[in-house]
């Protein structure tokens, strides 16, 4: 066998709310090149010349040719202008970023939310392969997510589909990020189990909880579900709970679309079974009839480089790269 030499490569970059990642990723989505940095604190100019700098480190520390760059971003993309909509923790909103990052870089770009980066990363090569009809929810800050329907990655007439977390589950409900009221990811993402975790160390002053709050540790999201897998009760519980209001919302979405998969990515699927399980009981227990049974609820096959991956997933797909 002939050993491969300069493989042909993307550079995926993933910007959140609070840090980017780039990565250099080959055709068998092998990560070969990692870099990361902060986002947030920075006014547009700035965000994209660091974003720029970054990825011309990532072309030159790639190994072959650069077919193309993906970003997948966390703000709602008007797809007909490149432009980004709406970002409630990034200063790129009316950027038409697409333009900017194609004639900086000089090599084909292609920008999507990155709900929809997961989601056709997970259904092209991971745990949704082969589904016709497949939902993900990225599940951390917020929730974000993306539909995969008769075969096809749906994104609304805009492009600005599918924002799953902006669904409204309780009218008279607390206010999100966005300004909306009562929104699916106040009270089921990553962040939910944090705010349960506090919760339960005050109504439960004997646990680990409790006594890492008493300590002056922040109860977030990571910490609920670090001790909830080493057995705190209090966490445990926390961590249902969220799962259970995680399951109500998968109830709508399993009547309305009828999909073989629901995927859970994002940080909070750390939790694992111990987050899914709840989901997964209500959702069997309330959805109607043969669609509560019909639908599997699983956890994305990619860990902490989804985002990464699902951007070079998106470079990949591009005609121009192709
Ligand atoms: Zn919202």
């Amino acid at each position: 066998m002939v050993a491969a030499v300069a493989a042909n490569c993307v550079i995926g970059v993933d910007i959140g709310g609070t840090k980017m990642a780039v990565g250099v990723v080959d055709e068998s989505l092998g990560v070969l090149h990692r870099i990361q940095q902060a986002s947030d604190g920075e006014d547009a100019t700035e965000l994209l010349d660091r974003l720029t700098a970054m990825v011309d480190e990532a072309i030159e520390a790639a190994p072959g040719e650069v077919l193309g760059v993906g970003f997948g971003v966390a703000g709602i993309l008007d797809a007909k202008t490149g432009m980004i909509a709406a970002s409630p923790h990034l200063p790129l909103v009316g950027v038409p970023f697409e333009a900017l990052m194609g004639e900086r870089l000089g090599v084909p770009v292609a920008v999507d939310n990155d709900g929809n980066t997961s989601m056709l990363a997970e259904w092209l090569h991971g745990a949704a392969k082969g589904a016709s009809d497949a939902v993900m929810l990225t599940v951390g800050t917020g929730i974000g997510g993306g539909i995969v329907a008769n075969g096809e990655l749906v994104r609304g007439s805009s492009g600005g589909g599918a924002e799953f977390g902006h669904m409204v589950v309780d009218q008279d409900g607390e206010r999100c990020s966005c300004g909306g009221v009562g929104h699916y990811e106040w009270y089921a993402s990553g962040d939910a189990i944090g705010r349960a975790g506090q919760l339960a160390a005050v109504e439960h002053p004997d646990s680990a909880l409790a006594e890492a709050a008493a300590a002056g540790r922040e109860i977030t999201g990571s910490l609920v579900t670090e001790f909830g897998h080493d057995g705190d009760a209090a966490s445990v519980e926390a961590i249902v709970k969220v799962g259970q209001r995680l399951g109500q919302g998968m109830v709508s979405i399993a009547n309305i679309f009828n999909p073989q998969l629901i995927v859970v990515g994002g940080g909070a699927i750390a939790a694992g079974d111990l987050l899914l399980d709840p989901a997964r009981e209500i959702v069997e227990r309330e959805a109607l009839a043969s669609l509560g049974t019909n639908v599997s609820v699983v956890p994305a096959q990619f860990g902490a480089d989804a985002g990464v991956i699902g951007a070079a997933v998106l470079a990949l797909e591009q005609p121009a790269a192709a």
